[in-house]
């Protein structure tokens, strides 16, 4: 016979990425662990009972150390064994025992001067959290903007008229008029670092904003101090510039953030927004329309042409074309009949479907996409943690060197006014604010974009070991192949080919191996007629021993043949020939004797070549390990170009491959669907699961890919190495104007003004960077 064309690539609907039990909030943190450290027991808390996690959205945090207060406020509840914020994504989860309620970590957030309120997890709550959220947003930004126009004219002349005195140019401002530009912008944009530094104060520390009130503070009524006192003589003494310049320069860093923040989270907002709220129900009196979560499972919904899917499921009727790029990142549309699985928000092109609902809700692909996205971008690169520990400690002891500053000019020159400007240099040129944006937004850009491409990435430490791979094993079956092998040939040494296929088959009826299953299609595509074995035994990676129609029969690889004790001589020339074709062969033995071959092929995926150039262009080792024969592994890997290999390995030796590959210095990625190397993606420095695979693979990978295909590993290397580069730069570009800058501004060398700008810089530079991570796609 000949080989029934293979099918595509296996639906999305075999996909699972977590499996949360529905519609409780602590089985599903089981199932997906929050990528917060182990908690901490403090010396003299209760002991680690059962314990919850709460999450709330944190409103008014604008800075890194704002992150550490709202961090300590929670922790410092009793109870509270862990808490992690996001500064970019607004939010904090927080680990605690059973006895704490959302009401009390609320209390305490606000208690500390900020806005919290208990995260919705139903999906049209969370929607419609969002939307508010979002509208907040969007009225405040435009607040700061009018702002910041404001500020920026009445700036303006400042700034003419101090290029004006090193320029021969003929602008010459009159104190009061001086006093009268700088005032509004004093009152108006530094109104929000009034209340802000004011808030931390009262909760017992220091914030950036203290720096900027305190900054521009000491410039501004020193200036009108001398305005009153001196007149029209105070000309030369007068640094309304500089406090102007620096609020309009830090409000106009505060915009930009806050655009950069807003569109770093857009990847998980689409993909919320893809989710319907309504769908047409088919019952005994036609078409209803519900909302979503009055479905239950089993329910017929139809989905007209142009509307999105409703639900996971199964199409009972209909055909037409369905647009899954925002799933997969795959552009092409997917054809989908009877029998096909779709998934809850794509697009349904011309043709009109009825579909079976499979899953609903938080259970839904789209769904646990959402949760893993959110999850990776929430999680806390271990150099964030120092960041933070930096941050808190870091207004407090700007404070003091920008006192010392003072004390130190003062008494070497005795000049007041010398000895100000520089400790105001000091405290604007060391606002931290860029440094508790570097990692989030660099996280929540990257994982954004490969989420965008297909590429799900579990959490940061994902991703940080993404970036190190230098050598990536791929499970042949399923990876490299499309893991559906069609039967070839069929040798029967006395010539009755059915009677082997059937008995062969009948026996396979018992496995789960896709050989197996190969072997039955076969026999049922020629109508034979199969029954059950009586007994059969499956010998992991060697193949099958049954009884069938009350004769022992085996059927599998040498190692199975020998260890019965059976001589396979006469099969072995036959073998090869069909090995070399890259056939994997198994032999069928009756009642101790080898009666036959039987071959099947199993493709190549059309871009696994191309994924594995991919790789070696990086400078990546490429390898595939089977369990298939070294004949048959050299045949497909020579198809696609793979130098390396392990053949003959069976599904435990896997993870002992990969263990030996890692004690050599190898840093590992293995890759595979999960049908039995699970242990080996789990042995490995990063598991990266294609998406076709077992639920218990995606549990073990770090990476999933929504795709099966090969191209998309080197893929997910690059942008793993693009983020961690990105959180890299940005973290230079945070510290290293602190770095220059104070010292400089502590020795005189800095105006005021001057500093205020580079401190936008450095919040800009941050954000900008970031930002151009979202641009990211994966070229396949
Ligand atoms: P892979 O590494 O390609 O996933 P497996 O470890 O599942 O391969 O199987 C290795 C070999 O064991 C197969 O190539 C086949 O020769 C034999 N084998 C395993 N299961 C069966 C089965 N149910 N029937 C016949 N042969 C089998
Ligand atoms: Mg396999």
């Amino acid at each position: 016979m000949t080989a029934a064309p293979t099918s595509t690539s296996k639906t999305l609907a075999d996909l699972d990425i977590e499996v949360p039990a529905p519609g409780s909030c602590c089985s599903k943190n089981k199932a997906a662990p929050p990528a917060t450290p182990a908690p901490v027991t403090r010396p003299g808390s209760e002991p680690p009972g059962p314990s919850q996690t709460l999450r709330l959205d944190v409103t008014g945090m604008s800075c890194a150390s704002c992150a550490g207060r709202v961090e300590s406020a929670l922790k410092s509840v009793p109870g509270v064994r862990d808490a992690t914020i996001n500064l970019a994504l607004e939010r904090a989860d927080v680990m605690a025992g059973t006895t704490v309620t959302a009401a009390d970590l609320v209390a305490a957030v606000e208690h500390a001067g900020y806005g919290a309120r208990p995260r919705a997890e139903d999906p049209a709550a969370r929607r419609a959290a969002n939307e508010r959220a979002e509208a907040e947003n969007a009225a405040e930004e435009r607040r700061t903007l009018l702002i910041l126009i404001l500020s920026a004219l009445l700036t303006l002349p400042l700034v003419a008229q101090m290029i004006a005195m090193v320029t021969p140019l003929p602008v010459h401002l009159s104190p009061w008029i001086e006093l009268a530009l700088a005032t509004p912008v004093q009152v108006i944009a530094g109104a929000r670092f009034y209340r802000g530094a004011f808030k931390a104060l009262r909760g017992g520390s220091a914030n950036m904003d203290v720096l900027v009130a305190l900054g521009t503070s000491a410039a501004y009524f020193y200036s009108v101090f001398r305005v009153l006192n001196d007149g029209m003589a105070a000309q030369e003494h007068l640094y309304f510039e500089a406090s102007a310049v620096i609020l309009t320069l830090v409000i106009f860093g505060k915009l930009l953030e806050a655009r950069a923040k807003r569109s770093t989270t857009a990847a998980v907002r689409t993909l919320m927004a893809l989710r319907p709220e309504t769908a047409n129900r088919l019952g005994d009196g036609g078409v209803t329309t519900v909302a979503v979560s009055e479905l239950r499972l089993g329910d017929h919904v139809l989905v007209r042409p142009g509307e999105r899917v409703p639900v996971d499921g199964t199409v009972v009727e209909g055909a037409s074309e369905l647009d899954e790029a925002l799933i997969t990142g795959e552009s092409l549309p997917v054809t989908k009949t009877q029998g096909s699985e779709v998934t809850a928000g794509t697009i349904n092109g011309s043709g009109a479907l009825t579909v079976e609902a499979t899953a609903l809700g938080e259970d839904t692909t789209l769904s646990r996409i959402i949760r893993l996205v959110e999850n990776a971008q929430s999680g806390k690169a271990p150099v964030q943690k120092l960041v933070d520990k930096v941050a808190s400690i870091f207004v407090p002891v700007v404070v003091v060197i920008a006192l010392a500053t003072f004390a130190g000019w003062w008494l070497a020159t005795a000049d007041f006014e010398a000895a100000m400007i520089a400790a105001v240099s000091v405290l604007v040129i060391a606002c931290p604010c860029a440094l508790g944006l570097a990692t989030p937004t660099a996280l929540v850009a990257g994982t954004g974009a490969a989420a965008r491409s297909g590429i799900l990435v579990k959490d940061i430490s994902a991703l940080e070991t993404a970036a190190r791979v230098d050598t990536v094993v791929f499970d042949k079956t399923g990876t490299l192949t499309e893991g559906r092998p069609e039967v070839t040939d069929i040798h029967a040494f006395d010539g009755k080919t059915d009677r082997l296929l059937r008995i062969a088959a009948s026996a396979q009826m018992a496995s789960e191996h896709p050989l197996a299953h190969a072997m039955v299609r076969a026999a049922e595509a020629k109508g034979l007629t199969l029954s059950r074995p009586a007994k059969a035994e499956a010998r992991v990676g060697e193949g099958l021993v049954a009884e069938v129609a009350g004769e022992p029969v085996a059927i599998g690889n040498a190692a199975l043949i020998d260890s019965l004790g059976i001589d396979h001589f006469t099969a072995d020339t036959l073998r090869r020939q069909m090995e070399e074709q890259a056939k994997t062969t198994v032999m069928v033995a009756i009642a101790g004797r080898v009666v036959g071959v039987i071959a099947m092929a199993d493709r190549p995926r059309d871009s696994a070549r191309e994924g594995v150039a991919d790789l070696k262009a990086r400078g990546v080792r490429a390898q595939m390990i089977t369990g298939d024969t070294q004949t048959v592994a050299r045949a497909i890997a020579d198809a696609i170009g793979l130098d390396d290999i392990a053949a003959g390995v069976k599904p435990a030796g896997k993870s002992t491959a990969i263990e030996a590959l890692r004690n050599k210095g190898a840093v590992v990625a293995m890759v595979g669907d999960g049908v039995n190397d699970a242990p080996a993606l789990a042995a490995a420095d990063i598991g990266i699961a294609m998406g076709t695979g077992a639920d218990v693979a995606m549990e073990t990978a770090g990476i999933t890919l929504m795709r099966s295909d090969p191209r998309l590993v080197a893929a997910a290397l690059d942008v793993s190495r693009a983020t961690v580069k990105k959180i890299r730069q940005n973290l230079f570009w945070a510290f290293i104007y602190n770095v220059v800058g104070i010292p400089l501004a502590a020795a005189g060398l800095l105006s005021p003004a001057i500093a205020g700008a580079a401190m936008a810089m450095s919040s800009v530079s941050v954000v900008t960077n970031a930002g151009l991570l979202r641009r990211w796609k994966a070229k396949v």
